[in-house]
Order: C-alpha cells, then sequence, then structure tokens
C-alpha cells in the first residue's frame, strides 16, 4: 500500500475550515477526510483502479492486496482477524445485515426474541420494527435520564430464547458512552449474539471494542476521516464458530457471501488508512477533542445558562448535546448560522422535523427537548471567533 508523506499538520490545514466559512460542528453527522486518506483514495481511483474480483491479471492481484491490507487494519482496531472484516456501504447496511442477517437462524431455532435499546439508531430501530412484523418479540430497553443504560436492565430482559442483543457504543445525538463491557459480563453464558454499532466510537475509543463476547461490530468509515459510502461488519468467532448471518442482498459472493457486489477498492483502501491513524494517532486526537471542549465550554458559560443533555461524565470529548434555557433550537441554529455549523438532531432523521426519540426517551421536558442543539467537532476543527458566538447567543435573550 502506497503510504502519503503528508504531516499531520498538513492534513489539518487541508481539512480545516475556511476563514470566511462557519466553523463545522457537526462531526457526529460526517467527519471531514483527512488529507492523508483522500491521497490513498486518489491513488486506487486513478492508478490501480482495478477490480479486486479480477484474477488474471497483476493489477486485479494488486488491488486484492490492497483490500486484504486494508481489512487488517480496519480489524487490528478491535483486534479483529482479517477474516473478520465484512466491507459493507456503512454502518446502516451493516446493522441491517447484523439484524436481518440473524433473522433465519432465529425462525429456524424458534429464538425470536430481540433486546436492543430505545435509543438506537434508526438504522437499527427500523430493520428490529421489519423484524417484529415477522413475528419477532423486541424489548427495548428505556435509558436513565443521563443517556445510558442500566446492565441490570439487560439482565431482567433476558430470556432463554433471546436470539440477539444490539446495542449502540455512543449515543449519536448526546455522545453517551454504554458501557459495553458490563453488558458483556451480564451476557456471559448466555447464547445470544451481542451486537455493537459502533459507528461513533469505533476508532475514537480506542481500545474500546477489543471484548471478544461482542460477536458483531458495525463501523463507518465517514466518521473516521475517510469517506462516505464504505463500513464493516465484524464477525467475530464465538466457541470456534461464527454468527450465523445469512445476506440480505444476493449477487456475486463477495465477502464470505455475505455481501456481494464488486468492491470499492478505492473507499477500502481509504478506510483502512484510516483506521490505521485513528489507532496511531488517537491519544492526541483525544487531547485536542478534550482542549476545544473546554474552550467550547468557557464560552458558552459567558453566554447564559444552559443544561447538559446527557452525562457529562459517561461521554465522549467530543459532544456535547445542551439546551440554552428559553432559547429554541431553531432560533439558535439561525442566530450562529454565520458562525458555527451544528445540529439540533441527528442529519438522517433531519428530513422529518420530529422530536429526537433519543431525548424523548431520556424523558426530558419537551421545552428542553425544543432547546436541544448538538455540538460536535474533532482534532482537526480550528477555533471560531469565540466572542462572535457569545455575541450571537445573548442577542437572543
Ligand atoms: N449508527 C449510528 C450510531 C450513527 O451515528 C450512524 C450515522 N449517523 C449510523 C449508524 C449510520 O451510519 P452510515 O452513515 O455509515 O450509514
Amino acid at each position: 500500500m502506497r503510504r502519503s508523506k503528508n504531516s499531520p499538520k498538513k492534513e489539518a490545514q487541508g481539512c480545516a475550515t475556511k476563514p470566511q466559512r462557519p466553523t463545522y460542528l457537526d462531526c457526529n453527522a460526517t467527519t471531514p477526510v483527512d488529507e492523508r486518506v483522500k491521497d490513498v483514495v486518489l491513488h486506487y481511483l486513478t492508478e490501480e483502479y482495478a477490480n479486486a474480483g479480477s484474477r488474471t491479471h497483476e493489477y486485479g492481484t494488486r488491488c486484492k492486496q490492497a483490500v486484504e491490507h486494508a481489512r487488517d487494519q480496519v480489524g487490528a482496531v478491535v483486534n479483529a482477524a482479517r477474516e473478520d472484516v465484512i466491507f459493507t456501504s456503512g454502518a446502516t447496511e451493516s446493522n441491517n445485515l447484523a439484524i436481518l442477517g440473524l433473522a433465519p437462524h432465529g425462525e429456524a431455532t424458534g429464538r425470536k426474541h430481540i433486546v436492543s435499546t430505545q435509543i438506537e439508531h434508526k438504522s437499527v430501530l427500523e430493520p428490529l420494527g421489519e423484524l417484529r412484523e415477522r413475528g419477532f418479540d423486541l424489548t427495548l430497553l428505556p435509558p436513565t435520564e443521563g443517556g445510558w443504560i442500566e446492565p441490570e436492565c439487560l439482565r431482567r430482559a433476558l430470556r432463554p430464547e433471546t436470539l440477539l442483543v444490539s446495542m449502540m457504543h455512543v449515543n449519536n445525538e448526546t455522545g453517551t458512552i454504554q458501557d459495553i463491557s458490563a453488558f458483556s459480563s451480564v451476557l456471559a453464558g448466555h447464547d445470544a449474539f451481542f451486537h455493537v454499532d459502533a459507528a461513533q466510537s469505533y476508532g475514537k475509543l480506542v481500545p474500546g471494542l477489543d471484548d471478544r463476547r461482542i460477536d458483531l461490530i458495525s463501523v463507518s468509515a465517514h466518521k473516521l476521516y475517510a469517506p462516505k459510502g464504505v463500513g464493516a461488519l465484524i464477525t467475530r468467532k464465538r466457541n470456534f464458530s461464527r454468527p450465523p448471518l445469512k445476506p440480505i442482498m444476493h449477487g456475486g459472493g463477495q465477502e464470505r457471501g455475505l455481501r456481494p457486489g464488486t468492491l470499492p477498492v478505492a473507499l477500502i483502501a481509504g478506510f483502512g488508512h484510516a483506521a490505521e491513524l485513528a489507532a496511531r494517532e488517537a491519544r492526541e486526537r483525544r487531547d485536542a477533542t478534550v482542549a476545544f471542549r473546554a474552550d467550547l465550554l468557557a464560552t458558552l458559560r459567558n453566554a447564559g445558562d444552559f443544561e447538559f443533555n446527557g452525562s457529562q461524565e459517561r461521554s465522549v470529548p467530543h459532544t456535547l448535546n445542551l439546551s440554552f434555557t428559553g432559547i429554541d433550537s431553531e432560533a439558535l441554529l439561525v442566530a450562529l448560522k454565520d458562525t458555527l455549523a451544528l445540529s439540533n438532531g441527528s442529519a438522517c432523521t433531519s428530513q422529518s422535523y420530529a422530536a429526537s426519540h433519543v431525548l424523548e426517551a431520556m424523558k426530558l421536558a419537551p421545552e428542553r427537548i425544543r432547546s436541544a442543539v448538538r455540538l460536535s467537532w474533532c482534532h482537526l476543527t480550528v477555533r471560531p471567533d469565540w466572542e462572535r458566538v457569545v455575541q450571537a447567543i445573548k442577542q437572543l435573550r
């Protein structure tokens, strides 16, 4: 695999928000692409454009090698092997494959109970809804007011016929971290498959998903400074066998028959490189997001009263969900639009103006939900003009 010579400094300049544009604080929706990742992607788009499935020439061989190298890089972040990694188009597809792909096994064995949570991403909740239509029984665990799930709730929900437990690691709206190892402990000795939607944590909470009790992990490249359109489902062996998944699409037999279709080599190579960089630079990236958070909080405190939605103690350092008392979120977004690009919910549900199902599940008061905004940043985020931010918020009071 070709290595980029770009330094992290060049990367930061390349991905930084340009001065005249609002500062991008929507990194949980998607991240900027790292310059070094971009170089890898461009190389495979322009120089090594073969089909990784072509076995009759060296172009194909080189692309296959690039894909296998990326498989190693993506797996290594969660201590998984090359064979464990199934490339998909992103975490939505990975979640669908994990959930719908296990259903035939549940139907065949009479294990038709699934446990998940009320705060999952729609790409988990909607396939689960499909399975309910097919006769599965769902238990959706409620969060605490701070947005986490008590492991004891899982213990109470488990039944002998529970097929699957599907739980997100970090919530995309609040940044709250679920205690995955506590859930693994609850599942010790139970047969249920354990799926973790790690779209928001993969490569950011390092190490974090090494636990061998986790059978399936969904990840997405575009949350990790790589392009949109690629992700993976990591499928681990437990007691020498893998989760008995069936494909949800049919075609060419790629990816162990679980995900047919010509592999997007350039995207996969970029994803692999991004995974390796994330593991290598985890600590400095984290330090940068912690420092940004401190500045941001100091600024916001100057702008008036607000409440944290979620738990500060149990949250990733690059996300804040908060409600400014008495200020509607739409008004805040408009007031700040020339300074900050932020959001008042998940980008995936922003077509509808429905209240956040996550904040509702946390039982926050309706006016607090109406005021809620999400700010999410990353190690590449350049500091905005803090004084302008304070002034814009103060004018709304
Ligand atoms: N799960 C979570 C927790 C997410 O935040 C997202 C992206 N918003 C997804 C799944 C879907 O990921 P993708 O965009 O790669 O399909």
